[in-house]
C-alpha cells in the first residue's frame, strides 16, 4: 500500500444501474469486496483496487435478492415504506408501480426537468416575458412562487402529477407575475388573456393526484 493512501481513499468511482436501484461503486486499497445498504436505501460497494469493473458489476448482480431485500427492510425501518397498491400518476395519467419515496420524487424531478425546456419556450412566447431563472424543487404547498425583483420563477416537482397543461397553467401564472406582483384584477384580467383554459387547470390541480405517504 502507498504511503499517503489508506483504506479510506477512494481511487476512483462510478455508478452501476441494478434494475431501478442506482448502486454507487467505489474502488479502494483494501483486500475483499464489501457491499452496504445504507439507512437512506442507497446501496455502496467499496472493491479492491485494480478489480475489473465486469467482475464487481457481476458480484452485484448475484447479490441482487440480497440486496433488495435488505434495502426494503431499511427503507421501511425509516419510514420509507414502498408505495404498494397506490397508485401513481404522471402526468394525469395512472401507473401502477411501486416506488419508494425518494424514488417517486426523484421520478418527478427528473420529469419536469425533462419537461420544462419546451414549456418554458412556450409560455415565455405568450406571455411576451422572460424570466431570468426557472427552478425546480419539491414543493408540496404551493404550486410554484415567483420572486418579480429576480425574475425567478420556482415550480414543484409534483406538478409532474398532473394534466401537462396544469404545468402551463402554473407556468403562465408565475410569468404573470412579473407584470404584476400581487392576485390583483389586472393579474387575472392578464391571465384570462394569455391562458383562458386557467380555471380549468386550477381544479384539476385540486384533486389528490401525489401520492402521500
Ligand atoms: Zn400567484
Amino acid at each position: 500500500m502507498r504511503k499517503f493512501y489508506n483504506s479510506r481513499t477512494v481511487l476512483y468511482s462510478y455508478t452501476f444501474q441494478l434494475n431501478s436501484i442506482v448502486v454507487l461503486i467505489q474502488f479502494k486499497y483494501i483486500k475483499n469486496i464489501t457491499l452496504r445498504v445504507k439507512s437512506d436505501g442507497s446501496v455502496v460497494v467499496s472493491a479492491p483496487a485494480y478489480t475489473s469493473s465486469k467482475y464487481v458489476e457481476s458480484y452485484i448482480q448475484s447479490k441482487h435478492t440480497w440486496i433488495m431485500a435488505k434495502r426494503n427492510a431499511m427503507l421501511a425501518k425509516t419510514g420509507m415504506y414502498p408505495i404498494t397498491n397506490q397508485q401513481v400518476y404522471l402526468w394525469g395519467e395512472k401507473h401502477s408501480t411501486k416506488l419508494h419515496k425518494q424514488e417517486l420524487e426523484s421520478l418527478y424531478k427528473q420529469q419536469l426537468l425533462t419537461a420544462l425546456p419546451k414549456v418554458i419556450t412556450t409560455t415565455q412566447d405568450i406571455c411576451q416575458v422572460q424570466a431570468k431563472e426557472w427552478r425546480v424543487r419539491n414543493m408540496s404547498s404551493r404550486w410554484g412562487s415567483c420572486i418579480p425583483n429576480k425574475k425567478r420563477i420556482w415550480l414543484s416537482t409534483h406538478l409532474a402529477a398532473y394534466p401537462p397543461e396544469c404545468l402551463t397553467y402554473v407556468a403562465i401564472h408565475e410569468l404573470c407575475h412579473l407584470y404584476e406582483a400581487n392576485h390583483s384584477a389586472q393579474f387575472y384580467a392578464l391571465l384570462d388573456r394569455f391562458y383562458p383554459d386557467w380555471k380549468r387547470c386550477k381544479q384539476l390541480l385540486k384533486q389528490p393526484l401525489y401520492p402521500t405517504f
